[in-house]
């Protein structure tokens, strides 16, 4: 059974398409795997109580790994939370903030935030805190000045994206920490998609919590971390999950301890690249863009054009329906503008937010350029997407077969 499924894999990748949804999920890194792999097939104990060699081995992979990720946030070890990835993260920062002040008080988000902060935040409304959803200008661009503006005596907490997963723009978050800090309101945001290409330093800027995933940074998926600033007095934070008092009683559960490093070498993996990455990605990006352009019209871009993620390009091709166009890009992994979580094919709120119209927002496609990714696959890639408009736009009914990269 395993060597069938095996060979089925292997007849599956062979056909792979070109892989640009690097937003939704990255490859583990061949180095990162490298850092795991004696943790896997080493006896390892429980790094919770290291009270003898495997167990503490253990702690020392989990300790190192934590060092990377601080490292990262120019943070102290002792300010990250080992989670099982950002959703937990977001939840626990968002809840665990509000839910240990008093009912009544208010939370601050934008409305373009994941659903993992969008989500807590209604929960909490239900439960009769106060939330303030701030609207985004057409680029997708949170204003610091509407932030400040919306500010009662109640406001405890604001959680804002340090950049966005679908149209990748980028918000001024360092003015915005500032601005809540002179305000005494405590700032989280979302640093996921931004962790993995933008320098974050928070020795410098005053951010409060910060949520990182460990699959959009090149590391395993399963693992993730929420910053906590070890200021005095200690961020009240109401944990999620009770029980063993991990994590400095934050987060109950024992550490995934191979995982963990796996997270820790993809943070080291970041940092060590951050000066020449985000430039080579970026170049493969507009490379994408400007042959998209040369290849079909009415190609209209949505986010920021200069405040943007460097790997991201968002794109609505004027006429055709984005779900033809993903069922016709089997040879190009993207995604759509529509299908956002599972199973839900609502429309972006993301994209409804900067004001898309409906036709608009189902002809979009968003492309999320990654480390993998080479210039051949990029032209290749242009060439499959303006054929497949093209003839969805004529109705001919070629395939793109002739296309594929050999
Ligand atoms: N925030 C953002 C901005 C994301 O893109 C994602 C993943 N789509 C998450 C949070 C959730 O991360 P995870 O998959 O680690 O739960």
């Amino acid at each position: 059974m395993a060597l069938r499924l095996n060979e089925e894999f292997q007849s599956t990748m062979s056909h792979a398409p070109i892989y640009l949804d690097n937003h939704a999920t990255t490859r583990v890194d061949p180095r990162v795997l490298e850092a795991m792999a004696p943790l896997w097939s080493t006896q390892l104990g429980n790094p919770s109580s290291p009270h003898h060699a495997p167990a503490r081995l253990a702690a020392e992979a989990v300790d190192a790994a934590r060092q990377d990720v601080a490292l990262l946030l120019s943070a102290d070890p002792r300010e990250i939370v080992f989670t099982s990835g950002a959703t937990e993260a977001n939840n626990l920062a968002v809840l665990g903030v509000m839910r240990a002040s008093a009912k009544g008080s208010h939370v601050l988000v934008s409305a373009v935030e994941h659903a993992s902060v969008l989500e807590p935040a209604e929960r909490l409304s239900r439960e009769g805190f106060g939330v303030t959803v701030v609207p985004v200008d057409r680029l997708g661009r949170v204003d610091p000045e509407r932030v400040q503006s919306a500010f009662t005596p109640q406001t405890v907490l604001v959680s804002i994206m340090a950049a966005n997963n679908e149209i990748g723009t980028i918000q001024p978050i360092a003015d915005i920490a500032a601005i809540c800090r002179r305000a005494g309101v405590l700032f989280h945001t979302d640093a996921v998609q931004a962790a993995g290409c933008l320098s974050l330093p928070f020795d410098e800027w005053p951010v409060d919590l910060a949520s990182l995933s460990s699959h959009k940074i090149y590391g395993p998926i399963g693992v993730g971390a929420l910053f906590v600033r070890g200021r005095s007095p200690r961020i009240p934070l109401q944990p999620l999950v009770f029980g063993g008092g991990q994590e400095h009683r934050r987060r109950s559960g024992t550490p995934a301890t191979p995982l963990i490093a796996g997270f820790g070498a993809a943070c080291r993996l970041v940092r060590e690249s951050l000066t020449t990455e985000p430039a080579r990605i970026a170049a493969l990006r507009d490379r994408l863009w400007t042959q998209l352009q040369e290849r079909v019209t009415d190609a209209q871009l949505n986010g920021d054009p200069v405040r943007r993620l460097p790997g991201n390009l968002h794109v609505s091709f004027g006429g055709v329906d984005g779900d033809a166009l993903l069922t016709g890009l089997k040879d190009v992994a993207v995604s759509s503008g529509a299908a956002c979580t599972v199973g839900d094919h609502q429309l972006s709120h993301v994209l409804r937010a900067i004001g898309l119209d409906d036709a608009r927002v189902r002809s979009s496609l968003r492309f999320g350029v990654g480390r993998f990714n080479t210039e051949a696959e990029i032209d290749c890639a242009a060439e499959i997407v303006a054929s497949v408009v093209t003839r969805l736009r004529t109705g001919t009914s070629s395939t793109n077969d002739e296309h594929r990269m050999t």
